[in-house]
């Protein structure tokens, strides 16, 4: 690429530089730069940032550090993870990722985080105490489902029942013992 001076050329000369951003002044999608390089549609940022900066590392992504998603300046670009970039962002998942606590208060930490597929950050004591509330509410229904399944599967409760006989206790002897070390009596 760096040896096709006439497109470097042609690339320069749709750049405003100003003291602080350089404004691409042609083609935009959404606000970002574009510029048809061997008959493909590509950010001309990524452009930019190749050409002054070296090649983009392979699954990263460019940043605008000046958030102008305009501007080409190879000094205001960062090749970063989808990740970090979408971190960087005031999208309502940034701002979800960044919560140190949760709205009532509790600490978002380990052992009461609860991490979601979409990547946000829910409150293990808050889901908690939402479902709590929610198996309080829905008794009625909850009864009903089980009797209906009850009804499906004849025979079956007996049969967990014997599989899991037992477990309980053990849990709890166990849960004694610990405590049992923990407070040394
Ligand atoms: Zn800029
Ligand atoms: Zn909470």
């Amino acid at each position: 690429m760096k040896s096709d001076q006439a497109f470097v050329d042609r690339f320069w000369a749709k750049v405003c530089k100003t003291d602080f951003c350089w404004e691409w002044t042609s083609y935009k999608v959404k606000g970002y730069a574009r510029i048809t390089l061997l008959g493909k549609s590509v950010g001309a940022h990524r452009i930019a940032y190749e050409l002054v900066k070296g090649p983009i590392p392979d699954g990263l992504v460019i940043d605008h550090l000046c958030r102008n998603s305009g501007c080409v300046n190879p000094d205001h670009l960062e090749a970063v993870t989808v990740r970090t970039n979408t971190m960087r962002g005031i999208g309502p998942s940034a701002v979800n990722a960044a919560k140190t606590s949760c709205n009532l208060g509790h600490p978002l930490t380990d052992g009461n985080l609860i991490h979601r597929k979409d990547g946000s950050k829910t409150c293990w004591t808050c889901h908690r105490a939402y479902m709590r509330g929610w198996n309080k509410e829905n008794r009625a229904k909850i009864n009903v489902y089980r009797k209906r399944w009850l009804d499906r599967h004849p025979g079956k409760m007996a049969e967990m029942n014997k599989k899991y006989s037992g477990r309980h206790k053990k849990y709890r002897a166990k849960k004694r013992e610990e405590a049992r070390d923990e407070f040394g009596t």
